[in-house]
Formats: C-alpha cells, sequence, structure tokens
C-alpha cells in the first residue's frame, strides 16, 4: 500500500469518527427528507460531541474541539436539499 493511500484512509476514518461523534451530539442533523447533513449550531452539543472525543481518543479537549469543528465548518446550516425546493 502507498503511503499516499494509507494516509487518505486515516483522513477518512478521521472523518467519519468526528461526523459520528457530532451526530451522536446532536451538533449536527441528518434532513429526514434528503439525508444531507447540517450544523445545528448547537454549542452544548458540540461540547457534547468534545467530551465524547476525548473520552474514545484520549486527546485534550483543545485537540478534540479543532478536529470536530474542522469537520462542523464543512456543513451548511441548510439541507441543500430543501433549499432547493424553497427556491422553486
Ligand atoms: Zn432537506
Amino acid at each position: 500500500m502507498s503511503g499516499s493511500k494509507r494516509l487518505l484512509e486515516e483522513i477518512q476514518e478521521e472523518r467519519a469518527w468526528a461526523v459520528q461523534l457530532l451526530l451522536d451530539a446532536g451538533a449536527l442533523a441528518e434532513c429526514e427528507n434528503h439525508g444531507y447533513l447540517t450544523d445545528e449550531l448547537d454549542s452544548a452539543a458540540l461540547d457534547d460531541a468534545v467530551a465524547a472525543g476525548m473520552r474514545s481518543s484520549g486527546d485534550s479537549e483543545a485537540k478534540v474541539k479543532r478536529r470536530l469543528q474542522d469537520v462542523l465548518d464543512e456543513y451548511g446550516e441548510e439541507c441543500p436539499g430543501c433549499v432547493k425546493n424553497a427556491a422553486d
């Protein structure tokens, strides 16, 4: 296995880990109509996800929070499918 492929897999695993923590805590929600993930803008839920991430990874609060925030920042507040329907 090449080094770059291995790195890519690690990034995907890292993302999957972060998304699952954010979903479990309610910081991310999945649109029931379209399946898109949206940022719930819930700082208490993010704190819960960080606490769970610290328990599962053993990393510091600052490190886990940065990892989760990076993933959360990729998602918008509104489902792209719902925004499109509203525009039609
Ligand atoms: Zn939607």
